[in-house]
């Protein structure tokens, strides 16, 4: 699974910050920094030196050439020097004079394996003969500390690219397909359209949601979603009419603004656009005004899973749907569990009165089926109605002699 990509955010760089700032002040030092190896040059990630900001602040680099790490790390300087002008190499050194380093104290930062990921650095202008081992241990433990966080950081860096290249390898080789799950109308009973359902053929398996979100995670979400969604309303031509398909969309996708062109040259008519994402929606006004070109050309809306979470009910009064999907958790039991029948039939209602239509998803069993029909749903889906198949099954679904399809 992407394990690590949608953890909990990154507290690192604060956790380490607060600590610099209070190592240094133990220390009685002006300046204490983070700095990470970066081609020859120390990076500063973190700084604490009130009042030397023009000297010294986060993302300033300096070249190894210069400075006391590269000594230390050799053993050619001690990581404690009280006295700088007592040490020849560290007097020889023109940043020496130039900053003015009077005191300094530094100890490697080594990441899990041992590699040196960069240091931990506290100095001053003056001499300060009363540094002793006892502060360069608290330094240490220090710089465990901050090893522990970045270590995470570095893995989660690590996750991030390799996820960047697989999505990217997914949509630039088009490793994905699509699976059509039959929706019935109830009334008269018989399959009236098809949910297209993405399936990812990169190894090993991930079921679409975690694909898509992963791709939204690093930045290519809206990149994969068009590419999937201008194949899967393609669907629409291959199959008899009036027979629809309904494709999944997030609203960052919708948006994006670009699925006019997407779905350009198809029957709009014939399509659903079912809106999957879980998230809340910050702008609806313009989730409607990128949504009303495409409706004005009769392509018709739907909320997905609608019950499983607050914002869906959300979605529904700010979008004015034409279909309701009710999740599969509402429809999983319904003809046992009173609470579920009781929202399930108070949006039965809702959709009577605003003039939409309930699909029923997820219908696994006849009594969950005859429980729903009772309670008015228009459609329904499910694994009893009909598994995802192949366009060709799902062209047998309809019933018409091959020679006729679309
Ligand atoms: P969804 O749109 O709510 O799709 C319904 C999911 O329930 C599908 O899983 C389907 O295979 C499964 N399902 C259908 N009937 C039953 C049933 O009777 N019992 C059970 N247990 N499951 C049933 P799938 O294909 O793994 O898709 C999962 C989710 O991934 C979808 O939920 C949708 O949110 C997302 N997804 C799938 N394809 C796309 C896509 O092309 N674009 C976007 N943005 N999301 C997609
Ligand atoms: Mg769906
Ligand atoms: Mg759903």
């Amino acid at each position: 699974m992407f394990d690590g990509l949608m953890t909990q955010p990154n507290t690192g760089a604060s956790t380490i910050q607060r600590g610099l700032a209070s190592v240094r002040r133990h220390l009685g030092m002006e300046v204490a920094y983070v700095s990470k190896f970066v081609d020859g040059m120390s990076l500063y990630r973190e700084v604490d030196a009130p009042g030397l900001e023009a000297l010294i602040k986060p993302g300033d680099t300096r070249s190894l050439e210069e400075v006391y790490c590269r000594h230390i790390l050799a053993g050619t300087l001690p990581e404690l020097i009280p006295d700088t002008s007592r040490e020849s190499l560290a007097a020889s050194l023109p940043i020496t004079a130039a900053l003015p380093i009077g005191s300094h104290m530094s100890v490697p930062i080594r990441l899990p394996d041992g590699t040196p990921y960069g240091m931990f650095c506290c100095l001053s202008p003056r001499a300060n003969p009363t540094l002793n081992a006892r502060d360069l241990a608290v330094m240490r433990v220090f710089a465990e500390l901050a090893a522990h966080e970045i270590a995470r950081e570095v893995a989660e860096e690590e996750t991030r690219a390799t996820r960047l290249a697989e999505v990217r390898e997914v949509i630039r080789d088009g490793m994905f397909a699509f699976r059509f799950q039959p929706i019935l109308a109830i009334q008269p009973f018989q399959v009236v359209g098809f949910e297209a359902l993405t399936r990812f053929t990169a190894e090993p398996y991930r079921s679409p949601d975690i694909w898509f979100d992963a791709a939204h995670a690093v930045g290519l979400g809206v990149e994969l979603e068009s590419a999937v969604l201008r194949q899967a309303a393609r669907a629409v031509i291959r199959l008899p009419y009036p027979t629809f398909v309904s494709v999944n969309a997030s609203p960052r996708v919708i948006l994006a603004g670009k699925l006019a062109s997407v779905f350009a040259g198809l029957p709009l008519d014939r399509l659903v656009l079912e809106v999957t994402e879980h998230e809340k929606v910050e702008d609806y006004a313009a989730l409607r005004v990128a949504l009303a070109p495409l409706r004005k050309e009769g392509i018709r809306l739907a909320i997905d899973d609608a019950g499983a979470g607050y914002s869906s009910l959300r979605h529904i009064l700010q979008l004015r749907p034409d279909i309701i999907k009710l999740d599969m958790g509402l429809t999983r039991d319904v003809d046992r569990d009173p609470a579920k029948r009781a929202l399930a039939a108070a949006l039965c209602h809702f959709a009577r009165e605003t003039g939409c239509q309930i699909v029923a998803e997820g219908i696994e069993t006849e009594a969950e089926f005859s429980t729903l029909e009772a309670l008015g749903v228009a459609k329904g889906q499910g694994y009893l109605l009909g598994k995802p198949g192949d366009l060709a099954t799902a062209n047998g679904l309809v019933g018409l002699p091959a020679e006729l399809r679309g």
